[in-house]
C-alpha cells in the first residue's frame, strides 16, 4: 500500500497541517512515519487531501505539456507543409512527394478531424439507419432504399 503523503514534501506535509501538529525534530520519513500513523483521523483526511491535490495539479501540469507538444508537432508539420507547396510551385522536383515516410503517422488536422466526426454521425444518426418494411417482398430495407406511402394513397389498389 502506498503512503497517505504520496509525493507530498516534508515542507507541504507540515504545511497542510495545524502548526505544531507534528514535532518540528522530525527530519526523515522513517522518524515522521510512526508520529503520522499516530495523527488523529482529521489529520489523515488532511494529509490525504493535501497529497491528491498535489498529485491532481501534477497530473494537469503532465496534460497541458502533452497538449503543448502536440500543437508544436503541428505547426511544425503545417510549416513544413507550406514549405513543400512553395517548393512545387517553384517548379522544383517536390522530394517529399515520393518519401512517403514524411506523411507516415502523421496526425489528422483538426479541419480533417471535424470533418470525419460530421461524416460519423451523417452516416449513423437516425434518419440514416432508418429501416422500412417494403410491400413487395416484405423485408426490412433501409428507409431511403424506397418511397414510404400510406397504404390508401397507393394508386390502383
Ligand atoms: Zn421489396
Amino acid at each position: 500500500m502506498s503512503d497517505i503523503w504520496g509525493q507530498l514534501t516534508r515542507q507541504e506535509l507540515y504545511d497542510c497541517l495545524p502548526p505544531g501538529t507534528l514535532p518540528n525534530r522530525l527530519r526523515t520519513w522513517a522518524q515522521l512515519r510512526p508520529a503520522i500513523h499516530d495523527l488523529p483521523p482529521n489529520m489523515h483526511d488532511l494529509i490525504q487531501a493535501a497529497a491528491s491535490a498535489k498529485e491532481g495539479a501534477a497530473a494537469d501540469r503532465k496534460r497541458k505539456a502533452k497538449e503543448l507538444r502536440q500543437e508544436r508537432w503541428h505547426g511544425k508539420q503545417r510549416r513544413k507543409m507550406d514549405e513543400d507547396a512553395d517548393r512545387a510551385s517553384e517548379g522544383e522536383v517536390q522530394e517529399s512527394e515520393h518519401d512517403t515516410t514524411s506523411k507516415y503517422m502523421r496526425l489528422p488536422t483538426a479541419e480533417q478531424h471535424q470533418h470525419c466526426i460530421a461524416a460519423f454521425i451523417d452516416a449513423t444518426n437516425n434518419d440514416a439507419l432508418a429501416s422500412s418494411v417494403c410491400v413487395i417482398c416484405m423485408r426490412q430495407l433501409p428507409h431511403e432504399e424506397g418511397d414510404m406511402v400510406v397504404i390508401k394513397d397507393v394508386p390502383n389498389l
